[in-house]
């Protein structure tokens, strides 16, 4: 578990103000749940076959004795919600949420214990043109960050019945060649053995090159609707790739499942991962309801973004002071101004002036407010501009008396 620290936490604001935007003009709205849920709405929604629920999860007894689970995901949380609250007797539901999750995993770059998703879930929305506008706002945003060498990994899963018929065909394809199977998939071969598509061993992989793929046994229904998504992912020119082996980790997913990966991001490569989950709503106890969603990593995110978004705001005014008297003006000098919507930096060090102004330097505030002993004394303020751009040639200091409040606010927004 890692702590994001002020140097990076501008970089955070940033992105998540762009993804607000974006939700909010893709008609997205935001549902918030508790980090905390008891641990059967996860057993029923992700399934225990899976490694998030065999042997990923947080799951502790509270003190009433109930199973609690720390929310390793964000979408049967959000359908457990919209159940609970019945937001679907008002239709369709184009949510979004962000906030940390909890998987027990082996911590190595891009892959922490407590990490962030931003998501969205669409509840409701059965078309395969759904499908390709919840891929397409995940990856408009991704590209509006500024990303490159992203690529759009595509699949599809089948019905549930395409998926039983495959499966039975898979096992017998293990089983087969069983010995030359990775430790981890041998044991997944009977519980799990879609998940081995998924293997991140090299062997397993190479392995796997050859084995029964799911898109052999698609009814007709399903590889008509893969082709439909196809056709309108090119008519909207998103460059995809389809991947086969493209399995999600997760129980629930059906038809269209997608990744965003990055080559920049090594053996944890997916920043964004989704797809539509028809069953869902109906395991949780709802009437069948259709479901489409992703979530994306935020820390891997930041990985590929660098520093580039971490711009940061610097203060509009640093107060520098020095001297009792003037000491409490400033404390009152800069509540005012912050009152006045303006970012005020306060020394509160009593140092020198010398050391004061050098921080006022470094923060970037574009101006200096300077109240000594003298400046107290005579309710005077003392402007100094730090602009770093301004014509070297102009004045650059001025002295405002501290009661002509308009010419202080006007210097200061100039
Ligand atoms: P992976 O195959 O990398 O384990 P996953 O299939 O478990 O991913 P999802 O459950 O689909 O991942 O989560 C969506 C996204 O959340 C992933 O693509 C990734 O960016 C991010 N993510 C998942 N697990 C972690 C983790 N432990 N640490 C950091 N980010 C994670
Ligand atoms: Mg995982």
């Amino acid at each position: 578990m890692v702590d994001i620290l002020p140097t990076q936490s501008q970089q955070w604001h940033a992105v998540e103000l762009a993804m607000r935007e974006q939700f909010y003009r893709a008609g997205f709205q935001e549902i918030r749940t508790p980090l905390l849920e008891v641990t059967d709405l996860f057993l029923r929604s992700i399934g225990e076959a899976t490694d998030v629920v065999g042997k990923e999860m947080y799951t502790f007894s509270d003190r009433g004795n109930r199973s609690c689970t720390l929310r390793p995901e964000g979408t049967a949380s959000v359908v457990r919600a919209v159940l609970e609250h019945g937001l679907l007797n008002q239709g369709q539901q184009r949510l979004w949420y962000s906030g940390p999750m909890f998987r027990y995993e082996r911590p190595q770059s891009g892959r922490q214990r407590q990490f962030h998703q931003i998501g969205v879930e669409c509840l409701g929305m059965d078309s395969p043109l759904s499908d390709v506008e919840v891929i397409s706002v995940a990856w408009d945003l991704l590209k509006s960050l500024g990303l490159k060498d992203l690529v759009l990994e595509l699949n599809t899963l089948g019905t549930q019945e395409d998926r039983l018929t495959y499966r039975k065909q898979l096992i017998e394809w293990l089983q087969d060649r069983f010995e030359l199977l990775d430790s981890d998939s041998k044991k997944r071969v009977e519980i799990n053995p879609l998940r081995i598509l998924d293997s991140k061993d090299p062997n397993t992989q190479a392995l796997l090159l050859d084995a029964p793929t799911l898109g052999n046994f698609l009814c007709n229904e399903s590889s008509e609707r893969f082709t439909a998504v196809q056709l309108a992912l090119k008519a909207l020119e998103i460059p995809f790739k389809i991947n086969p082996r493209l399995v999600r980790g997760l129980d629930y997913y059906c038809h269209t499942a997608f990744e965003i990966t990055s080559s920049q991001l090594g053996s944890q490569a997916t920043v964004c991962g989704g797809g539509r989950y028809d069953g869902l709503v109906r395991e949780l106890g709802g009437t069948s309801t259709s479901g489409i969603g992703w979530a994306i990593g935020m820390e891997r995110l930041m990985m590929l973004l660098g520093d580039s978004m971490s711009g940061g705001s610097s203060p509009d005014v640093y107060l520098v002071n020095r001297g009792d008297e003037a000491e409490k003006k400033a404390l009152v000098l800069a509540r005012r101004l912050r009152g006045e919507r303006l970012a005020v930096q306060l020394d509160s060090s009593g140092g020198s002036f010398g050391k004061q102004f050098k921080r006022a330097d470094r923060c970037g505030a574009s101006w200096a407010i300077v109240i000594g002993d003298n400046e107290a004394r005579s309710g005077q303020l003392r402007l100094k501009s730090l602009h770093r751009d301004r014509d070297s040639s102009n004045a650059n200091e001025f002295i405002v008396p501290d009661s002509d409040w308009d010419i202080l606010l006007t210097y200061l927004r100039s």
